[in-house]
């Protein structure tokens, strides 16, 4: 068995106090925010790693916010109906899983009821969920480690902010023989039961009437959290849709992508798991090789984005040159101009990007090649690039079952500032020499006609 100073050392661990381990403590916690799941869950292996070295049971804390940020009834629906698959798994495991929702939601007040030895928790780079994770830092009694469980190489090891694919992409495939492995699953030496009456919600029960939240964006039908959900897509992308990838990714038409983004956005599944999935199958080279570079050095350089740069959901965090050639083009005449509801609500010229704004507003997911032509249209069609880009992140987050994610952002920078990317030419009336996209080039890659009566039939239901 790993003593605590060797997992404390494990390379996707920080500990976040100076605060010592308490070893009469009751047990350790995972307050499990980003990873929720109850297997391939390395920040819970390590946290019943750290309760088997210590002789402790282990409990998952879950605790439900009101009106997390961009987060509408879309989101906790889709959320809450994985919380049944975590409180099974745990169950399984011996964990022990306490639900609780606003007002009693908190950590601290949770942790000054169990007293545990230690509490771990998930990354997350997104600022207001590291925010929760410095205040927890400062009031809890206990030592307080987080693990960042969600990625294939930490986060940290990457070190500052990479400019480009081509600059992170070497370092990150170093680094993969030693990170790119199955999460193994630890088996608990001592089961979860306690003296202490803990208040806790059941799953299954309505757990949203009364939590406030913005509620005019309804639930995403066809997708259903959950990671039993997750493994069924991943199966389903696997033996259907991974053999032909590297071809069909690129056309909306049909249904090539493996649409696992809401679950890893919720953290449904683990990273580990669909990355050594897709590296065992037997399926063409190219497709592999195609998806790992999307699923892993795209991912991570989101991560990589969002973890050093500040700005990450704004104008700003775009490039010098992006924003120069922006400026010399602010003036421009716009041939259209939409406001934010005429956008929202796909009254636009274009029936292509209409029918992207509908997939994304009905289904809760937009095809990845859309999104990319949805983003650019928005900085043509809007006054103001800074205006341009905070009305796609306001859409995207409210819309996507993915939003409010480190892909999102990054991608949104991607398009509009140039993040990731490089200058253009020829220098085009309001783009400058950011990466232009129209609707006669896209229509040339895909058919985008098809797309267009497959998203009006979806409409009609
Ligand atoms: P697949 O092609 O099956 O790829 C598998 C996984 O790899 C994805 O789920 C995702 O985690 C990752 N991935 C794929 N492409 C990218 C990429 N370009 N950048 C980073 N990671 C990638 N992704 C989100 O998860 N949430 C968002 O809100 C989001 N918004 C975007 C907005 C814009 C303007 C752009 C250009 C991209 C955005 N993306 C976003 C990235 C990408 O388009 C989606 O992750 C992908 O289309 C999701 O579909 P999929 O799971 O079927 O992808």
């Amino acid at each position: 068995m790993s003593s605590i100073d060797t997992i404390a050392n494990n390379p996707y661990v920080t500990a976040r106090t100076k605060k010592s381990l308490n070893v009469d403590g009751t047990c350790v916690v995972y307050w499990m925010q980003r990873s929720q799941r109850a297997t391939d869950n390395r920040a819970l292996n390590i946290a019943v790693a750290a309760a088997n070295a210590l002789s402790k049971p282990v409990v998952v804390f879950f605790g439900l916010r009101r009106n997390a940020h961009h987060a509408n009834y879309r989101h906790y629906h889709f959320m809450v109906q994985g919380l049944a698959d975590v409180a099974e798994g745990l169950q399984k495991r011996g964990i022990g899983f306490v639900l609780r929702r606003h007002p009693e939601h908190d950590i601290v007040r949770f942790c000054a009821q169990v007293r545990p030895c230690l509490v771990i928790s998930d990354e997350d780079p997104l600022r207001r969920a590291e925010r929760g994770r410095i205040r927890a830092a400062r009031e809890l009694a206990a030592s307080f480690w987080t693990v960042d469980s969600d990625v294939i190489v930490p986060s940290r090891l990457l070190g500052k902010e990479h400019y480009a694919a081509r600059t992170i992409r070497p370092k990150i495939h170093k680094e993969l023989p030693r990170f790119l492995t199955r999460v193994p699953e630890v088996r608990v030496k001592v089961r979860w039961q306690t003296a202490l009456r803990l208040q806790s919600l059941n799953p299954e029960t309505k757990l949203l009437d009364e939590l406030p939240m913005e509620s005019a964006v309804g639930p995403a039908n066809s997708f259903t959290g959950g990671s039993e959900a997750a493994r069924s897509i991943l199966e389903r992308f696997l033996t259907d849709r991974l053999n032909g990838y590297s071809k069909n990714r690129n056309h909306p038409e049909v249904d090539g992508t493996s649409q696992l983004s809401p679950y890893l956005h919720f953290g449904h599944i683990g990273p580990h798991t669909v990355a050594t999935a897709v590296q065992q199958t037997d399926a063409p080279a190219e497709d592999r090789k195609a998806f790992l570079e999307e699923f892993i050095v795209r991912r991570e350089l989101a991560v990589n984005f969002v973890r050093y740069n500040p700005k990450y959901d704004c104008y700003d965090s775009g490039e010098p040159w992006a924003d120069q050639t922006l400026r010399l083009h602010a003036k421009d005449s716009r041939l259209y101009l939409y406001a934010e509801e005429q956008l929202e609500n796909a009254e636009t010229h274009d029936p292509l990007w209409n029918a992207a704004q509908k997939q994304m507003a009905l289904t809760g997911w937009m095809h990845g090649y859309l999104r990319m032509y949805w983003a650019k249209k928005i900085l043509e069609w809007r006054r103001s690039p800074a205006e341009a880009h905070e009305i796609a992140v306001r859409l995207n987050d409210r819309y996507e079952l993915d939003g409010r994610d480190p892909n999102g952002y990054a991608g949104i920078a991607w398009a509009i500032v140039g993040k990731h990317d490089r200058a253009w030419g020829p220098e085009r009336p309001v783009y400058g020499k950011i990466r232009y996209m129209s609707y006669a080039s896209t229509s040339r890659k895909f058919n985008s006609k098809a797309y267009i009566q497959r998203i009006a039939a979806l409409e009609r239901g």
